[in-house]
Formats: C-alpha cells, sequence, structure tokens
C-alpha cells in the first residue's frame, strides 16, 4: 500500500500512528481535515487483517466525518481512530483491567495530539471506554451523562431526520405538515426507533421492516405501523422511503423497485454506488444525502465539547431541515443529483475556510 498515495487520493491531512508495549495499543488515527477546527470522530476497535486495511479504513471514515460536520456547519472537521484489537479481546483471560489499560494508553495518545483530535464512541467501544479515556484527557466526548456526557445519539439523529423529510416533504409535495405523510422504514434500531415516535407524533402512516420481528411488532405497537415482510419494504407505494438499518439499500436491485418520491433516511452509505444518486434523480425521486440529515448524533456529541446543553443540541439539529431543503433547490437549479451538490457544498466550504 502506498499510504501517501492513499491521503492524497482522499484529499489528506495527517495519519498518526501510537503503540504502547505494556498495554497492547495499536492505533492509527486519521485527521482528514482542521480547516474548520479540531477534527471529530469516534474511536473504533476491530481485528484487521492486515495493516493496509485499517489505513484504508481509517482514512475513508475520517473522511466522511469531515463531510458529515461541515455539511452540519460543525466547526469540525474529520477524524477517526482504529484500535486494532489485542489478541484476546472479547475473552475473559482479557479481563476489564487489561482493556482499562488499553483506553487509558489510546487517551494519552490523543492528549498527546494536543486537541487536533476529539475522539467519541464508535463500533466496538462503548461509553464505559470513553469514561476511561477522560480521566487521561478533555479531547473526548460521548461520556456518562453524570460527567457531562450527552448520552444516546439516537433521539437527536432521528429529530434531525425528521426535520429532512419534512423538508424533502416541502420541497418535493408542496406539504408543511407530515399529516398523512406515508413513509416506509427500513431498520426500526435504536435510531429508526425515535424516528417512528418523531413521525407518528406529527400525524404520519408507517411502515416498517426488520430482520428483528420483535422490533417490528414494537412499531407497530406503540406506534400502529403496518409490518412489512423484509424484501417487500423497498416496494412499499409510500410518500417517503426510509433506510434506517445497514448501508448499501439504495443499489442497482431495489432503486427500480422503489414506488415513493421521497428517499431520506438515518443509514450511512446508503447509495451503493454513486450511479444511484443519478438514477434516483431519473426516477424523480428526491433523494437527501445520507451524512447531511443523519448529522444530528454529531451535532448532540460536539455540543459536549462547549460544555453539554440539551436545548442548543436541538435546537442546532433543528437546522437540519434548512440544510436539506437548499441541497433539494440547488440540486434542481443545476439539474445535479442531491448527493453531488452536498459534496460541492462541502467543497465549497472548506475551500473558504483557506488552508
Ligand atoms: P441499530 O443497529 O440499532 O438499528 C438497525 C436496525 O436495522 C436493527 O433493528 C436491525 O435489526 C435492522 N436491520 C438490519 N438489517 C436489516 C434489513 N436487511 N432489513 C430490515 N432491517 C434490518 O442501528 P442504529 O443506531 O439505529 O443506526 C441505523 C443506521 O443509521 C446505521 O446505518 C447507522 O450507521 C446510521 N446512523 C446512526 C446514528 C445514531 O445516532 N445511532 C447516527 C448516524 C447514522
Amino acid at each position: 500500500m502506498e499510504i501517501f498515495d492513499t491521503l492524497s487520493h482522499l484529499g489528506y491531512g495527517e495519519l498518526h500512528f501510537g503503540r504502547d508495549e505494556q498495554s497492547g495499543l495499536r492505533t492509527i488515527v486519521a485527521l482528514h481535515s482542521t480547516r474548520l477546527g479540531p477534527a471529530i470522530g469516534g474511536s473504533r476497535i476491530r481485528a484487521y487483517a492486515t495493516e493496509a486495511e485499517a489505513i484504508d479504513d481509517v482514512t475513508r471514515l475520517a473522511q466522511a466525518m469531515t463531510y458529515k460536520a461541515a455539511v452540519a456547519r460543525l466547526p469540525h472537521g474529520g477524524g477517526k481512530a482504529v484500535l486494532i484489537a489485542p489478541p484476546g479481546l472479547g475473552t475473559p483471560a482479557f479481563g476489564a483491567d487489561k482493556r482499562t489499560a488499553l483506553f487509558r494508553a489510546f487517551g494519552r495518545f490523543v492528549e498527546e495530539l494536543a486537541g487536533h483530535y476529539i475522539t467519541a464512541e464508535d463500533s466496538g467501544t462503548s461509553i464505559e471506554d470513553m469514561d476511561v479515556i477522560r480521566g487521561v484527557t478533555k479531547n473526548v466526548t460521548g461520556v456518562d451523562p453524570s460527567r457531562g456526557g450527552s448520552g444516546d445519539p439516537s433521539p437527536f439523529t432521528a429529530l434531525g431526520v425528521r426535520r429532512g423529510i419534512e423538508a424533502c416533504v416541502k420541497f418535493a409535495l408542496g406539504r408543511d405538515s407530515l399529516e398523512g405523510i406515508h413513509v416506509a422504514l427500513q431498520g426500526v434500531g435504536h435510531v429508526g426507533y425515535h424516528l417512528c415516535r418523531e413521525l407518528h407524533n406529527e400525524g404520519a402512516k408507517l411502515t416498517v421492516a426488520d430482520v428483528d420481528p420483535l422490533k417490528a411488532e414494537r412499531a407497530h405497537r406503540e406506534f400502529g405501523a403496518a409490518v412489512a415482510p423484509l424484501d417487500d419494504i423497498f416496494a412499499v407505494a409510500c410518500d417517503v422511503f426510509a433506510p434506517c438499518a445497514l448501508g448499501s439499500a439504495l443499489n442497482r436491485e431495489t432503486v427500480p423497485r422503489l414506488r415513493c418520491r421521497i428517499v431520506a433516511g438515518a443509514a450511512n452509505n446508503q447509495l451503493a454506488e454513486p450511479a444511484m444518486g443519478m438514477a434516483l434523480m431519473d426516477r424523480g425521486i428526491l433523494y437527501a444525502p445520507d451524512y447531511a440529515i443523519n448529522a444530528g448524533g454529531l451535532v448532540n456529541v460536539a455540543q459536549e465539547i462547549l460544555g453539554y446543553d440539551a436545548e442548543k443540541a436541538r435546537a442546532r439539529t433543528l437546522k437540519i431541515h434548512d440544510t436539506i431543503f437548499e441541497i433539494a433547490e440547488r440540486a434542481r437549479r443545476a439539474m445535479t443529483p442531491t448527493d453531488i451538490i452536498a459534496n460541492k457544498m462541502v467543497e465549497e466550504r472548506l475551500s473558504r475556510a483557506g488552508r
């Protein structure tokens, strides 16, 4: 792997490698951009097959964070950290003491980056790990609410997605309310569940599908949602299709089957390939770019850095409405897919910020 070629291709940035003999820490921190402020992004722990795979993962994820933070107008760049899982992690032999030592060592490394990187929880890491990191550096978010943390990001992500859906409904359907709007949700886990509540409270009609039947059943019980078989959710005749499960929901097989006017949901990396943005536009479907509509959780966590204030985080999350509306307007004017317009808006913001 040619590391500098990778960095140059993704528009980097810095890549920091850290190791600690005693705890077994091996970490890579990618700071994609600090033009708009300190880089923010989670730390994930995983067993990577190769170091090249870890570098590939961390560099791409950090780049995505730059875009998400910039489109949400946060005073932050994008960063990410990976910890290469030490042998035995997750087994009884790798006890709580070893995990604490690992995250203390990681926290010291974050501290050495002198505020250029602010970490958070991500896949494989927990609020308890963030509390350990907090013991050695203040450059961490997602700590326990009793220590000034912002708590579960999912309700904020869902709030932002609801506001994004409202913007799309106004733009594409000329409606100022969600009363009677039919939304089909793929996935009613953490975010999907809260999104159901948000939409239900606004009078929307819901259809849901989830691989976990208990979750779909809960949405039916609490919000009167109809439950669809997993594969049928793409073809539900509805106003809005909301992907809230895994990435790549919008692909060559599913896009032609959609029977909606709007795609707007929480999942990351919804487009299986860039061409799907154009495919949606060609079908007359308004697509709310994933990283723009699902930024509420990041907005919430970023608020922690300034001293957590839920009301301020909420007020900022509500603005996702205007961001999505602006993207839709510019896309219509330029006759260009919305995902390309969102990228362009971020690149304009970054170039205005200078170096
Ligand atoms: P989650 O794991 O709690 O929920 C995902 C749900 O999707 C689960 O209930 C799962 O059973 C279901 N699911 C998985 N495959 C499915 C399929 N093929 N069909 C139907 N349902 C399926 O995760 P989450 O935290 O709710 O996040 C959902 C998505 O939103 C993810 O892509 C995540 O990256 C993204 N996201 C989450 C947040 C957040 O605040 N949690 C923020 C930004 C983006």
